[in-house]
């Protein structure tokens, strides 16, 4: 249906501007999409154009879509120019409207200047600028009751819960009203300049005809937009590279034409025009490929089956693990300067370890066929093999050479006597025999062979890897970026800083700095999300920045399911929470859910459940986020230096050390609100999940907390 579709992202900036809110090109077509980014409005409107001619010149077919309203709520067209049809607004506007190559425009006083010939002081209203324009308010005035607030189109997105904004304003964040003004009468030339070549849809038939001009809304693949953002992508480069794919993708594989239906009246679509794409946004991002957009995990990714009560920890732990995947991007790197980050592809050595066959000792070399048991004596030749200095040419069978630790082998030598069991004169070397065939040497790549994978991908790269690595001729390594884990507290007792003062029912916040630390010694980007109270408003808030700024949030507080649980609450009416109750102590359920495609991880209040629940699940679950293996804390069996009787039906984890005997020692008091506790430890003990009868000497099974990788 179209060989070519053309994005554009137009703007009202009153000088040239580029990088974030201005204006951008996205074009895709067989080759692939490209993108990019225009100063001025002259010179992308000529860039339209030229596009336009080249798509007629070349007899293929071009969909141009652009994101302002490419007409006026229902009633305006008909009042300004005697016809209600959107192009007669244009027209009216072409006339009117000054725009030039540097950007300077008038657009506010013709606003003011529309406004006039109404009653009510609008309908157009808002300005961004400090001098004020005649008839032209800065706060929403009151509409005459035969203007709508918002078009039809508008309407049904609205009711699909998208928030378009109205022509009428002018000025606020993601305003649409002066980019419209400033874009119409750029539509009224384009149109002109093509002629019969051309169709504006919805105002034409669009058959047969080269180049299409429609309406488009970046909303309806905001999610898609917000994610590549997120990974420091510029929003409108996003919105038309997403929007020309979807576009284009869609017209290859005959799905495009049934977002030019509508059943509309057509008198209404002539005045207000309509948004391709209405009531077709799961259509339009389903046509974007995975390929395109960051790695995400599933919306149901977190479910837990119907009727499940409480789940053993080991369930959890299996469930997390396969619901779990990376979500960071990929980036290379010298291999020295990669410790701590994760592998994102197989290492495979480009040379074997040892390169050759060499010597493993300081002492005399020779071919093992020439010697014998008993008294050996073999003459030496002259020079010597060092590790570095290789010696040339062959040594004659029946004679010796001296070599050193780490020599390459010279040829006609496969085994070594060490020197201390050897005599020698300056002529020969004597020994006992018999030698093992090839003695202390080292066989080429008796460590490593060539093109072997030496390190697998997930691999949380240490300094011996990177010792391993380099030997292996491996100068640089794809690795994951690192995992940006947001770290966001909760409560309404909670104050943020223990620099602030707190009243008798307040406490600090001992959570965050915690979470923060922790996700740090894990190897991650920790971004302190701070503190909210329970205000549901605020914690969404913090959750929308967060998920343009990280790649996964823990919170805590609020994460039960009780009237105070804001946290879990939020989650269940706008996430997809899925809580899930784990048959272990200390914790409650554990919250995990998606906000805008980014997981979320509410770990319970409590600081000992808090962090114990981030150790025991936390750990593994951003160790696969990041890319990396499923991590699994190393425990050793150890004696208990305590008696406790357990009931069976859950896993308790109890804060403990190890005392000079050797043995685990716990707490003296389990209580989950015990903070001392947690520092008192040097780890956990871990009680199965059945019944245990523990007295003095049975043996407990003690994870140090470096075994969860604190230090
Ligand atoms: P919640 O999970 O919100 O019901 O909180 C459980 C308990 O943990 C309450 O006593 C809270 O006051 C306490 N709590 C919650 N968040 C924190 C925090 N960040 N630091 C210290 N205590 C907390
Ligand atoms: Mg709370």
């Amino acid at each position: 249906m179209f060989d070519r579709v053309a994005i554009l992202d137009w703007s009202a900036s009153g000088a040239p501007k580029t990088g974030k809110d201005s204006i951008w090109i996205g074009v895709s077509d067989a080759s692939g999409t490209t993108s990019r980014n225009i100063a001025t409005r002259t010179e992308a409107e000529a860039a339209v154009l030229a596009l336009a001619h080249e798509a007629i010149r070349t007899g293929e077919r071009l969909l141009i879509g652009a994101d302002l309203n490419f007409g006026a709520p229902a009633g305006l067209a008909k009042h300004l120019t005697g016809k209600a049809e959107a192009t007669a607004l244009w027209a009216w506007l072409a006339e009117r409207i000054t725009d030039d190559a540097r950007n300077h425009n008038n657009y506010r006083a013709i606003a003011g200047e529309m406004n006039a010939t109404l009653p009510g002081g609008g309908p157009f209203w808002g300005n961004g600028s400090k001098t004020d324009f005649d008839g032209l308010p800065r706060t929403k005035p009151a509409l005459p009751d035969w203007l709508a607030e918002h078009r039809r189109c508008d309407q049904q997105s609205k009711a699909e819960g998208f928030a378009p904004k109205t022509l009428w304003q002018l000025a606020g964040a993601g305003a649409v009203g002066a980019q419209s003004l400033l874009g119409m009468p750029m539509l009224h030339r384009l149109r002109a300049a093509l002629g019969a070549e051309c169709a504006v849809w919805p105002f034409e038939p669009i058959e047969g005809k080269a180049i299409v001009i429609a309406e488009i809304y970046a909303a309806f693949i905001g999610p898609d937009v917000r994610a590549l953002e997120a990974r420091g992508k510029v929003r409108d480069a996003a919105e038309v590279e997403l929007l020309s794919t979807a576009f284009w993708n869609l017209a290859q594989t005959d799905r495009l034409s049934p977002l030019f239906e509508t059943d509309v009246d057509t008198a209404l679509l002539r005045e207000e025009g309509w948004t391709l794409g209405t009531g077709h946004g799961p259509a339009l991002r389903a046509a974007i490929p995975a390929s395109q957009l960051p790695p995400r995990l599933r919306d149901d990714c977190f479910a837990m089956p119907q009727g499940v009560s409480w789940v053993p920890v080991d369930e959890a732990l299996e469930r997390l693990r396969t619901a779990l995947a990376p979500v960071t991007g990929t980036e290379t790197l010298r291999t020295a300067t990669a410790c701590g980050r994760i592998l994102a592809a197989d290492c495979v050595a480009r040379r074997s370890n040892p390169p050759r066959p060499n010597s493993a000792v300081d002492g005399y070399g020779f071919a093992h066929a020439s010697t014998k048991a008993g008294v050996n004596r073999l003459p030496l030749v002259a020079g010597r093999a060092a590790a570095g200095q290789p010696l040339a040419g062959a040594i004659p069978p029946g004679h010796a050479v001296r070599i050193l630790t780490g020599a390459t082998l010279p040829e006609g030598v496969d085994s070594v006597v060490l020197e201390e069991d050897c005599a020698t004169d300056s002529a020969s070397v004597t020994f006992d025999g018999p030698v093992k065939p090839r003695a202390n040497t080292r066989k080429a790549g008796e460590d490593v062979v060539e093109g072997a994978v030496a390190l697998k991908a997930g691999h949380h790269l240490r300094p011996p890897d990177l010792a391993l690595l380099s030997a292996l001729g491996i100068g640089e390594v794809t690795v994951h970026r690192p995992l940006r884990v947001g770290v966001l507290s909760t409560g309404d007792e909670i104050i943020a800083s223990p620099d602030r003062p707190a009243l008798p029912h307040q406490i600090y916040d001992a959570n965050r700095p915690m979470l923060l630390a922790l996700a740090r010694q894990w190897g991650h980007l920790a971004i302190d999300l701070g503190h909210a109270p329970d205000r549901p408003a605020t914690i969404a808030g913090k959750l929308d920045r967060a998920a343009r700024e990280v790649d996964v949030v823990l919170t805590s507080g609020g994460a039960s399911a009780g009237d105070e649980d804001h946290v879990s609450r939020l989650l269940r009416e706008k996430g997809t929470l899925s809580s899930w109750r784990i048959a272990m102590k200390p914790g409650r359920p554990l919250a995990l859910a998606l906000w805008e495609g980014v997981p979320v991880i509410g770990l319970p209040g409590n600081p000992v459940a808090a962090l114990v629940c981030a150790l025991i699940f936390g750990r593994p679950a951003l160790s696969m986020l990041a890319g990396g293996d499923w991590t699994a804390p190393q425990g050793f069996t150890v004696p208990a230096a305590f008696s406790k009787s357990k009931k069976p039906g859950r896993r308790e984890y109890l804060r403990a050390r190890i005392n000079a005997e050797g043995a685990a020692e716990i707490f003296a008091s389990e209580g989950s609100g015990r903070i001392s506790g947690l520092s008192w430890a040097d780890g956990i003990v871990e009680l199965p999940d059945g019944a245990a009868e523990i007295t003095p000497g049975v043996p407990v099974r003690y994870i140090p907390y470096a075994s969860f990788g604190l230090t």
